[in-house]
């Protein structure tokens, strides 16, 4: 009887968690993800897996381009100085929409890096 309570249990708490992530991740694309990236396979992914934070921007084509214009080579485009992705923000080459996806998931990827 014991082994079996325990194994039900385990099930239970899996069948949770995966459902939070799911959860989770609709709303992400719900609020925030009013672009054509998210629907690629490999961002839909992405947001459940492991992934450095410099790497969020190849998901994001005109961020990465941009990033050629920036004073550092390590730009994360946050807050940096002379930043050409925040440059491009307020003269609207880069939708703020697609800016706000770009933080969400640099959020993410910070969340898993920590776990
Ligand atoms: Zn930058």
């Amino acid at each position: 009887m014991q082994p079996g309570l325990n194994l039900k249990t385990s099930e239970i708490s899996d069948t949770h968690l995966k459902g939070k992530h799911t959860t989770t991740f609709a709303q992400m694309h719900f609020w925030h993800f009013g672009g054509n990236v998210i629907d690629t396979p490999g961002v839909r992914e992405f947001a459940m897996i492991d992934i450095e934070k410099e790497e969020v921007q190849h998901y994001f084509p005109e961020i990465f381009k941009k990033r050629e214009e920036c004073k550092f080579h390590n730009c994360l485009h946050i807050n940096e100085p002379k930043c050409a992705v925040i440059d491009a923000l307020e003269t609207g080459e880069i939708q703020h929409s697609r800016y706000a996806t770009y933080i969400k998931l640099m959020d993410e990827a910070e969340e898993a890096a920590q776990k």
